[in-house]
């Protein structure tokens, strides 16, 4: 009932023989094709590069007279030829890993609702780990065919650029978001005028307009508060991710919750099962038991099949990192929807009431819980912190039956593996297995990586290193003259930095708990280390922390002076402004990845899986994924031991006693043409173990063989958001 809107006016001066490339640049299938984005890299390299990889700003900044010129090259026009027809194949594709896997069964959209989503630099659309994992969850059930609907934030004062000062205080340098140069439309009513809904029922009047970003084959919907329609004082509610502000952060799981399941019904968009990603989007549980309400259905039956049809993955390993809301602040805005529910105000704060606590609060991870008949972890070790956790809301029930899942994460291979990695391994692995790119979810062809020569892994991967480096550099020169940058400070941002040198990576937010500095325990030692005349080891590092979160921005501080000081020699590096792309250029150019959160507060962690894919090795801590990982062969481990009390100083003792006895000798021990081949040895080990069970792909099918049939067997006889989709 709904057409997309695209001012194509914006693009009048694209030709029409390459005209395919409009459509191209507003579906993110760009961003996990190397190809299609070189056919836009291909119309002006530097015109690609002005717009930070953004087709869409590209093409409306780019002169006519460039993509006229391309139009006219017979080689250009080739290759779009074939990229274009690849991507018409892979969008209207009817078969898939889905299809064939439920044949027989009748095929059902689940929707996805996630407060975050990280899919690509120019869209602000996340803070962290959260927000890949939604992005890639997206990407890899387009991949695999899976029908799936999702709903999220437009938050257009999205980025908070990170610029550290003389001091190495951090400066937060805000960037709207240009609506108009992003990869995304503005979802249209039938009249031809951007959709704008209320929320309902709610005591406050906040209306939602309609954006859309399209991800290969899935649709994600954003809801955007910042319009006309809204008092002044609710058009921010979706300005920034994560609002210090607790009724702001409530009003934001309303809009998301209630408003998402509002936007997709109106829509018109049927689906049967929702799977939601963190606690914050749980309102919309509570919606969809209203509108069964509505329909005459009872409280209890309503809630019953909402629950048998929903899946709640859970991210907190720790109960502060869940949101509570005090009651009186559920009261100012549910008062009128407890009676639309058709039950007292008591029944409903009982689904928010988390056991042992003396009453008065929401949780949102136990209203979630309570709301969901499906509940995941998402690694082994957070399972069982979880079923810990929340034991209370299943009473008499033991711990180890607490009914909490796993499924561990993963990272959506393309997406995170390099594309020159990708280029060697097909030419290895692609020489036996032509068709490994579908089944990179299937271990035995991951052996194939041992033909691999080790010179040409090594080669390869010295590249990514140096490359990593220049653009560091690159990047200083650029913002040298702009900012007035003392002389320290270039060359605590990273300039000074060896390509031969071993180089450990650490980049991550700068939450408390990942302790960033820990490395720094004991400075004599780490001096010794990083100085040593023969065998030198520089570090990387590099993270925003929250700008209300004083611990993490002097932790960043504290760091930031020792990158400064000459006592390390330029080998300690901080990159400013960590985001999608950096990370990207982290994890496939450093040598080593190191992780040292405090246990058992990572859920999972996946920056260590996009460094281990790449031939990256993991220096991690027995926590999270790594648990899982760790085969004695593909990266180093430490920290497994339960300790009462402080455990810093012998978590920086590990780190060193390996750097010192293992990591470094076996780094500088290479052969006459300069390669470690026991270095090499274990990046492959790394890359066989860590890809086929850390990717995106083994962790959706999971979802969908796990779940979907328990959810479509609650869904039972036809309901309202069950479609007929044949
Ligand atoms: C992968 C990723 C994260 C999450 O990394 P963790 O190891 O889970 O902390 C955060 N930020 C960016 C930019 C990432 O790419």
């Amino acid at each position: 009932m709904t057409a997309d809107a695209m001012d194509r006016s914006r693009f009048d001066h694209v030709p029409e023989r390459i005209e395919g490339l409009v459509d191209l640049a507003f579906n993110l299938w760009w961003s996990w094709h190397p190809s299609a984005r070189m056919l836009f890299k291909q119309v002006n390299a530097h015109a690609w590069k002005e717009s930070r990889h953004n087709p869409v700003q590209m093409l409306q900044e780019i002169p006519e007279d460039y993509l006229r010129r391309a139009a006219q090259n017979r080689e250009y026009l080739r290759r779009y030829d074939i990229i274009m027809e690849r991507y018409q194949e892979y969008m209207a594709r009817k078969n898939s890993w889905f299809t064939e896997e439920y044949a027989t069964s009748r095929p059902f959209t689940v929707a996805y609702f996630s407060a975050e989503y990280g899919l690509h630099h120019s869209l602000p659309f996340y803070a962290g780990g959260l927000g890949f994992l939604a992005g890639d969850h997206l990407k890899e059930c387009s991949d695999l065919g899976v029908p799936l609907v999702a709903v999220g934030f437009m938050y257009a004062a999205g980025y908070l650029h990170q610029h550290i000062g003389p001091d190495g205080s951090q400066m937060n340098v805000e960037e709207r978001l240009n609506r108009d140069a992003a990869p995304i439309t503005r979802v249209l009513d039938p009249s031809g005028k951007q959709i704008v809904l209320p929320v309902p029922h709610i005591n406050l009047p906040i209306s939602v307009a309609v954006w859309k970003v399209q991800v290969g084959r899935i649709p994600l919907y954003l809801l955007d508060t910042d319009i006309p329609e809204n008092a002044p004082e609710h058009r921010s509610i979706s300005h920034r991710l994560y609002s210090g502000n607790k009724e702001q952060r409530l009003l934001q799981e309303i809009v998301l919750g209630i408003g998402g399941r509002k936007v997709l019904s109106y829509l018109g968009v049927h689906y049967a099962g929702v799977h939601i990603n963190e606690g914050h989007p749980a309102f919309a549980l509570v919606e969809r038991v209203r509108e069964r309400v509505g329909e005459g259905q009872s409280f209890e039956d309503a809630l019953a099949q909402v629950r048998g049809t929903t899946v709640f993955t859970t991210h907190t390993p720790v109960p502060a990192g869940t949101d509570i809301f005090p009651a009186e602040m559920i009261d100012r805005y549910f008062s009128t929807y407890y009676r639309c529910l058709g039950i007292e105000r008591e029944r409903f704060l009982a689904l928010g009431a988390a056991p042992g606590d003396p009453g008065g609060n929401f949780n949102m991870t136990v209203f979630a819980m309570r709301m969901s008949a499906h509940h995941n972890a998402v690694s082994q070790r957070h399972g069982e912190v979880t079923r810990a956790m929340w034991q209370g809301i299943w009473p008499g029930l033991p711990e180890e039956r607490v009914p909490i899942d796993v499924i561990t994460n993963g990272v959506h291979l393309p997406t995170w593996l390099n594309d020159r990695m990708e280029l060697l391994l097909d030419r290895y692995i692609g020489a036996v297995c032509p068709c490994w790119q579908m089944e990179h979810d299937c271990p035995v062809i991951w052996d194939l990586v041992d033909e691999i020569p080790d010179e040409e892994l090594w080669d390869l991967h010295i590249w990514l290193k140096a490359k990593l480096i220049n653009r560091i550099r690159e990047r200083k020169r650029r913002t040298w003259a702009e900012h007035r940058d003392m002389p320290e400070n270039i060359v605590a941002e990273g300039v000074l930095l060896n390509p031969t040198v071993l180089t450990i990576g650490f980049a991550r937010r700068f939450s408390t708990y990942k302790r960033a500095d820990l490395i720094f325990h004991d400075l004599e030692r780490l001096k010794r280390i990083v100085n040593n005349r023969w065998r030198p080891v520089q570090i990387v590092f590099a993270g925003k922390a929250h700008p209300a979160d004083v611990e993490g921005q002097q932790i960043l501080q504290r760091i930031y002076s020792f990158a400064r000081s000459p006592d390390f020699g330029g080998k300690i590096a901080f990159v400013e402004d960590y985001g999608e792309q950096v990370a990207q250029y982290l994890v496939h150019g450093v040598d080593l990845w190191l992780n040292n959160p405090l246990p058992p507060m990572e859920a999972s962690g996946t920056s260590g899986m996009k460094a281990a894919i790449n031939g990256v090795l993991n220096l991690s801590i027995l926590d999270g994924w790594w648990i899982e990982g760790y085969n004695g062969r593909n990266g180093w481990a430490f920290g497994g031991e339960y300790i009462v009390g402080d455990r810093t100083a012998a978590d920086a003792n590990a780190i060193y006693e390996l750097l010192e006895k293992e990591i470094v000798p076996l780094y500088y021990d290479t052969d006459m043409h300069g390669v470690p081949h026991g270095w090499v040895r274990a990046m492959k080990e790394s890359i066989k173990s860590n890809a086929p069970q850390f990717c995106a792909r083994r962790m959706v099918k999971e979802y969908v063989t796990h779940y979907y049939p328990k959810m479509l067997a609650a869904a039972g006889t036809p309901f309202s958001d069950l479609g007929n989709e044949e």
